[in-house]
């Protein structure tokens, strides 16, 4: 089973090299820029992921692949390196995976001439800060209900559902 934190960082990577993630609902492809900022994911990044959540990845795949993001975070599925290229790819738990790496349709890749794809997080001391932060804002967001992200996660839903 794959963490959101795999997930995440799956994500990132693909998302470095032009892959976008297919949202549900006919809302089309989503390829965050930047995918970082300061050393962590960038607020488009969180942007594209709270609409991932918002069906808790359900109908919802990496450009390429057939496997949804909601699958990705079941029992049956984890996160590996590719043997090709060294990417993450999601393979099933049990049994031999049939399913490509999305590396598959990219002609100019493994390239040895662009930047390797990296995760946000390098080292334990800055994941201690990520936490530490992400603990402060939830805080916030609990003291604080009518907050700019409740708001918009509403009226994305309402959206959402209109288009039901
Ligand atoms: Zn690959």
């Amino acid at each position: 089973m794959a963490t959101d934190v795999q997930v995440r960082d799956f994500l990132a990577h693909w998302f470095q090299l032009g892959k976008p993630v297919v949202l549900p609902g006919g809302r089309g492809d989503y390829l965050p820029r930047p995918v970082f900022c300061q050393g962590s994911y960038s607020q488009d990044f969180e942007n594209c992921w709270n609409q991932i959540m918002a069906t808790q990845g359900q109908d919802c795949y990496l450009k390429g692949t057939v496997q949804t993001i909601a699958a990705m975070l079941s029992p049956a599925w984890d996160v590996q390196d590719c043997a090709r290229c060294a990417m993450p790819v999601s393979i099933p738990t049990l049994g031999l995976t049939s399913f490509p790496c999305p590396c598959h349709d990219l002609l100019s890749w493994p390239n040895q001439d662009i930047p390797v794809p990296r995760g946000a997080v390098n080292d334990q001391r800055h994941l201690e800060q990520v936490r530490e932060r992400l603990s402060r804002i939830q805080g916030q967001s609990m003291a604080a209900p009518q907050g700019t992200y409740k708001t918009e996660g509403r009226a994305v839903f309402s959206s959402w559902r209109k288009m039901l």
